[in-house]
C-alpha cells in the first residue's frame, strides 16, 4: 500500500484546479495523468522578457514588454495579416501583426486605449514590428522568466507552469533516501526543493542530476530487493548426470565458450537458491545449444524445463528444432502458444500437470496461471527483451518454489544498460563465434542504385542463393511498415516471379509460419520482411541480407539483421541501402557497421552516435524504463546508484530503519512498488 502521504501525487490530474475534460485530454496527449507526472514533466528552456518603456533598436530580437497605444488599424484584403499600429511610450510606432481572427486581435487592442504587449520585438522597414505579441491590460503582470515545457495541441507553457505550481503546493517534503555521503559531494538538495527549483530555472544542473539519481536508484534499488528476496527462497537443486545429453547427437563440438557457459549454469542449478542468470551472447554465437543442456540437466534430475520464445515464429522453430535432437533420445517436448486451442490444448495442459512432458516451449502462454507444472525446475527466456522485470518477478521472487531462471538475450547492450535492465542477475557471456564463419562482407550503398541492386539479387538467385530484403521503418506503427513491405515484395514478384515471400507484423501467426516454412525449406528465394525476422530466425543458406533505408534503423538493430547472415559455409554479404539525404551523423553510423562486426561496441557508440529524433527506434531497451535520466547521465549515475542500493540493503535489508522507509517512498514514487510488496511476501 502507497503511504498516505504520497497520496496527493498520485491523484488524477482532474483533481487540480481548472483542469476539466478537454484540458485533461490534451495532459493525456503527453502522458500527464496523475500529478506526480506533471512534477516530473521538466521545462526544456525558459523565456526571457525585458520590461522597456519604448523601442530601442538594443531590444531588437528579444522578448519585451511594452505599453502602448494602438491608434489605427488595417485589415489586409485576403490572407494577410491584420495589422495594428501602436504608439509607444516615445511615441514609436510598433506594428502589431495577427495572421489569424482579426476581430479578436482588433477587440483586444481598441483602438485610444493604453495596453501592454509582449513579444518578439523585430525591425519593419524602418519601423518596429511585433508579430502575434501577447496583450495584457496595463495592471496585469507577465513573468519576466517563464519556463518553456513540452507541449501539445491545446496547452500552452503558461497553463503547464501554472498547473505545476498547484501540484508542488501538493508535494509533501519527503525525508531523505540518499546516501549522507553522496548528498553531500554533490551537493543536492532535499527531493522537493529540486523539483520546484527545476521548474522555475529549467538549467539549474544539480537539480536535475538529483532527480535522474532519485530515478535511477529506485530501478537499482528494485532489482537487488528482487534478487534478495529470491534468492532467499529455497528452489529446488537440480543435478543431473549427463546421461540424456551423452546420448545427443551433435554435429559438431561445444566451442570453448559454449563450455564455460554450461558449466556456470550447472553449478547454479545445484544449488538451492533459484539461479537468477543472464547469458548474452551475440547472434548466432550458439545460445540454442546452451539452453538446451540446461533443460536437459533440469530433466536428468527429474524436473521439467520451459523454453519462452518473444514469437510464435521463434517458438515454432525452436521447437522443430528440439524435436529434432530430443525425440531420439526419449526426451518428450511440446509446444504451447495462443494458437494451440481446444483438445491440443488440454492434452498440453494434462502433460504438464501429470509429469508426462519434459520441455514445453512456447510464447508466453506458457506461464500463465492456469497452465500447471508438475514440477517446473527451469524457465529459459530467449531474446527476453518483451520479457520485463514484473515478469522476472512472477517466475521467480512470487513462487513458491521459484524455478532457476535462465534469461539469453542476443542484443548487445552498454554494461550501464545490463545494470538497470537486469541489476538482479549474474551474467554470462559467450565471446566466441563457432569456428569456420567468414565475417560479412558489409556494404553501403545509395538507393539511386536500386536498380543495379535488383540486378545483382538476380545473380544471387540464379545461382541457387536466398535472400532476405528488410523495408526500412516508416513510422513506429506496423502498418505503415506493412505497407511498404508490400509495395516492395510487388516490385521483387515482377523480377522474380514465384519466388518472393513476404513477412510482417500485421500478417496472422499461421500465414506468417507458412512463409518461413517455405523459406527455409529453400521454396522461395527472396523473403521481404519487416524487423519480425529481426530476432532469432536460423536458415543458413540465406547469404544476402539486404536492408532499405538503413539510416533508418539504430545500429544494434541492423547488427542484429546482419546476424541473420553468415550461418553456413558460403560467403556472405550485407547490403545497407542508404536514402539520398544522409546527415553526417547517418554516415559515421552506416560506415561503424562496415567496420566492426563486434555487438558490444556497436552497442556503445549507437547510446553516442544518435542524431535527435532521427532514427526510429533506437531507443535501446533499458533507456525506455527512464523518464528523467537521459542516456548521457546513466554511464555516472548507474554504478553510483548500484553502490549506494547495494550498501542501503546492506545494512537494512528490510528497509526498515530511517533511511529504509525514506527509500520505500523513493521506490513509490518512481513506481517501483512491486519491489515494496516484495518485501512483505518475502
Ligand atoms: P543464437 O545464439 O543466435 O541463438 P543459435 O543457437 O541459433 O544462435 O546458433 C546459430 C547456429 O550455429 C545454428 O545453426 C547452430 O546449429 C550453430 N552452432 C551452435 N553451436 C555450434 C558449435 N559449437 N559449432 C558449430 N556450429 C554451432
Ligand atoms: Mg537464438
Amino acid at each position: 500500500m502507497r503511504p498516505d502521504l504520497l497520496n496527493p501525487l498520485f491523484a488524477e490530474i482532474e483533481a487540480l484546479k481548472g483542469v476539466g475534460p478537454q484540458l485533461a485530454k490534451a495532459l493525456h496527449r503527453l502522458g500527464l495523468v496523475r500529478v506526480v507526472d506533471l512534477l516530473f514533466h521538466l521545462p526544456t528552456g525558459a523565456i526571457e522578457r525585458v520590461r522597456a518603456p519604448h523601442a530601442t533598436p538594443a531590444l531588437l530580437g528579444r522578448n519585451v514588454v511594452l505599453e502602448v497605444k494602438p491608434f489605427d488599424a488595417r485589415q489586409s484584403s485576403g490572407r494577410g495579416p491584420t495589422r495594428i499600429y501602436a504608439a509607444d511610450g516615445d511615441g514609436n510606432v510598433i506594428t502589431l501583426a495577427f495572421f489569424n481572427n482579426p476581430g479578436w486581435a482588433k477587440k483586444q487592442l481598441p483602438l485610444g486605449e493604453a495596453k501592454v504587449v509582449s513579444g518578439k520585438l523585430e525591425a519593419y522597414g524602418d519601423q518596429w514590428q511585433m508579430v502575434h505579441p501577447e496583450v495584457l491590460g496595463t495592471g496585469e503582470e507577465l513573468p519576466l522568466r517563464e519556463p518553456v515545457y513540452p507541449l501539445t495541441e491545446g496547452l500552452t507553457s503558461r497553463r503547464v507552469h501554472d498547473l505545476v505550481v498547484q501540484a508542488l503546493e501538493r508535494a509533501p517534503q519527503l525525508s531523505e533516501w540518499i546516501e549522507p555521503s553522496v548528498l553531500g559531494r554533490e551537493g543536492w538538495r532535499p527531493w522537493r526543493s529540486a523539483v520546484a527549483e527545476l521548474h522555475s530555472d529549467p538549467e539549474a544542473a544539480s537539480s536535475r542530476k538529483r532527480l535522474a539519481y532519485d530515478e535511477v536508484f529506485a530501478n537499482q534499488l528494485a532489482l537487488q530487493l528482487l534478487r534478495q528476496v529470491s534468492r532467499r527462497k529455497r528452489g529446488v537443486p537440480l543435478q543431473g548426470d549427463g546421461r540424456l545429453a551423452a546420448r545427443l547427437n551433435l554435429p559438431y563440438d561445444l566451442t570453448g565458450a559454449q563450455r564455460r557457459v554450461v558449466e556456470e549454469i550447472r553449478g547454479d542449478m545445484a544449488q538451492a537458491a533459484p539461479m537468477l542468470r543472464l547469458l548474452q551472447g551475440d547472434v548466432g554465437s550458439g545460445k540454442t545449444l546452451v539452453a538446451l543442456l540446461a533443460m536437459l540437466n533440469a530433466v536428468e534430475a527429474g524436473a521439467q524445463a520451459a523454453l519462452l520464445a518473444p514469437t510464435e515464429i521463434l517458438a515454432r522453430q525452436h521447437h522443430a528444432t528440439l524435436l529434432r535432437q530430443l525425440d531420439p533420445i526419449g526426451v518428450r517436448v511440446a509446444i504451447l502458444t495462443g494458437r494451440e486451442k481446444g483438445r491440443a490444448r488440454d492434452s498440453v495442459l494434462m502433460g504438464l500437470a501429470s509429469g508426462e512432458i519434459d520441455i514445453l516451449v512456447g510464447t508466453h502462454a506458457i506461464f500463465q496461471e492456469k497452465v500447471g507444472y508438475r514440477n517446473l525446475g527451469l524457465a529459459v527466456i530467449d531474446e527476453q527483451h518483451r520479457f520485463g522485470v514484473s515478469q522476472r518477478l512472477l517466475l521467480s521472487a512470487k513462487a513458491e518454489r521459484p524455478p532457476h531462471l535462465l534469461v539469453m538475450t542476443a542484443t548487445p547492450i552498454p554494461r550501464t544498460l545490463t545494470l538497470t535492465q537486469y541489476g538482479e542477475m549474474d551474467v554470462s557471456r559467450i565471446d566466441e563465434m563457432p569456428p569456420g564463419r567468414s565475417p560479412v562482407e558489409t556494404r553501403v550503398i545509395s538507393e539511386e542504385r536500386l536498380g543495379e541492386i535488383i540486378d545483382g539479387l538476380g545473380r544471387h538467385v540464379d545461382a541457387g542463393g536466398q535472400a532476405y530484403w528488410v523495408c526500412p521503418l516508416v513510422e513506429e506503427s506496423e502498418g505503415t511498415d506493412a505497407a511498404a513491405a508490400e509495395e516492395r515484395a510487388a516490385v521483387l514478384r515482377q523480377h522474380f516471379p514465384g519466388k518472393v515471400g513476404l513477412v510482417h507484423g500485421r500478417m496472422k501467426g499461421p500465414d506468417k509460419d507458412a512463409v518461413m516454412a517455405a523459406f527455409s525449406a529453400n521454396e522461395l528465394a527472396v523473403l521481404v520482411a519487416t524487423t519480425v525476422i529481426e530476432v532469432g530466425v536460423d536458415v543458413p543458406n540465406a547469404t544476402l541480407m539486404i536492408v532499405e533505408g538503413a539510416e533508418r534503423f539504430g545500429l544494434a538493430q541492423l547488427h542484429q539483421l546482419r546476424g541473420r547472415v553468415g550461418r553456413g559455409q558460403g560467403k556472405s554479404t550485407c547490403l545497407l541501402i542508404r536514402g539520398q539525404q544522409l546527415s553526417e551523423t547517418g554516415r559515421a553510423r552506416l560506415a561503424l557497421m562496415r567496420e566492426t562486426s563486434d555487438g558490444f561496441r556497436i552497442a556503445e557508440e549507437d547510446l553516442k552516435l544518435r542524431g535527435p529524433g532521427e532514427i526510429l527506434g533506437t531507443r535501446q531497451s533499458g533507456e525506455a524504463a527512464f523518464r528523467l535520466a537521459t542516456p548521457e547521465m546513466l554511464g555516472e549515475l548507474v554504478p553510483l546508484a548500484t553502490d549506494d542500493a547495494r550498501l542501503l540493503l546492506d545494512r537494512d535489508g528490510g528497509l526498515a530503519g530511517e533511511r529504509g522507509q525514506a527509500a520505500r517512498l523513493c521506490l513509490y514514487l518512481f513506481e517501483r512498488d512491486q519491489a515494496v510488496d516484495l518485501l512483505r511476501s518475502g
